[in-house]
């Protein structure tokens, strides 16, 4: 690092687990920038300061996480139509002191489902089990990328039927319960876990009760890194599913922040080596 070194961070609460340190500065390292990552932990209180903190020192991006995600919205400048629709930013670009927010974990993870699984999304039926901030994230993306039909599955129906409601406006999308699940599975081409149910350390907890409609027509994705297989994952693949693990999302997330950030395409391989060591 000297005076002209490039800085960027990603601010959360916890942020001591991140891998996201690694995995950038890596990156930098492969394409030779002069540029570093840092993490800081920073508070709920401490939003507006670490905010007013990015402007004062020139960092050139940011990522947000935990717990920040939808209360930086209005401490930014501008916001991406990804930023807007889905209520939350994960990536600032300062744009010689103008604060633009995107969020890129939608995008994150379809690039991740299409590099791994070879799925052409367009037309496709969907079901996403979950309608939290990462649900959120996931049907603006897979909107945006022309599927045919969303059905989503939320154990709080409420919760369920708002984002069904806001998201009505760019894709077709309707509500189905646990329950009603199995008996449409058949015209599913995926399925996608965007709870945390089966993470670390409840690895044996399972969204789906009923999995006896799962065959080798559908590809069952879970958004958890953390086991790499889930039990979800586990069962699908041994009723002959393709499945599809959540570390390629995290990868990907952060190759698009990468990408506003440089201007260049991100070096994902070593990316990939930097998380999976
Ligand atoms: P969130 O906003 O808190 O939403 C959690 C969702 O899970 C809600 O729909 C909630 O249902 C449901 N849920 C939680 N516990 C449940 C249970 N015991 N039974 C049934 N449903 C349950 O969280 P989030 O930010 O969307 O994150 C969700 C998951 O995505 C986490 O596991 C996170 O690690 C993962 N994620 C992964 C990546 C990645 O890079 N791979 C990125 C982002 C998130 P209710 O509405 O009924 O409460």
């Amino acid at each position: 690092m000297n005076s002209k070194t490039v800085l960027h961070a990603v601010i959360g609460d916890p942020i001591a687990h991140s891998k996201s340190p690694l995995m950038m500065n890596r990156a930098f390292l492969e394409l030779g920038l002069n540029s570093a990552y840092a993490a800081f932990h920073v508070s709920p209180g401490q939003l507006p300061a670490a905010i007013a903190g990015v402007r004062a020192f020139g960092l050139r991006g940011l990522n947000v996480t935990i717990p920040h995600k939808e209360a930086v919205l209005p401490l930014l400048d501008e916001l991406d139509e990804s930023a807007r629709m889905i209520g939350a930013v994960n990536t600032i670009v300062n744009e010689n002191g103008v604060l633009r927010g995107y969020n890129t974990d939608g995008i994150g993870y379809v690039r991740s489902l299409e590099e791994e699984t070879g799925i052409e999304l367009s037309g496709k039926t969907v079901a996403v089990i979950g309608a939290g901030g990462a649900a959120r994230a996931i049907v603006y993306a897979l909107a945006k990328r022309g599927v045919a039909q969303i059905w989503l599955v939320n154990r709080t129906l409420a919760r369920a039927e708002e984002l069904t409601q806001h998201f009505s406006q760019i894709c077709s999308i309707g509500v189905l319960s646990l329950e009603q699940l199995p008996a449409h599975g058949h015209a599913l081409d995926l399925l996608v876990n965007t709870t945390s149910v089966g993470m670390s350390p409840d690895v044996e907890q399972c969204p789906l009760q009923d999995l006896n409609w799962i065959d080798e027509n559908i590809i069952i994705s879970d958004l958890i890194y953390n086991p790499r297989v889930t039990k979800l994952m586990r069962l699908a693949a041994e009723r002959g599913a393709k499945t599809h693990g959540g570390l390629g999302m995290l990868v990907y997330q952060g190759a698009c922040a990468f990408e506003y950030w440089t201007g260049m395409p991100a070096p994902v391989q070593v990316m990939w080596q930097a998380v999976t060591e």
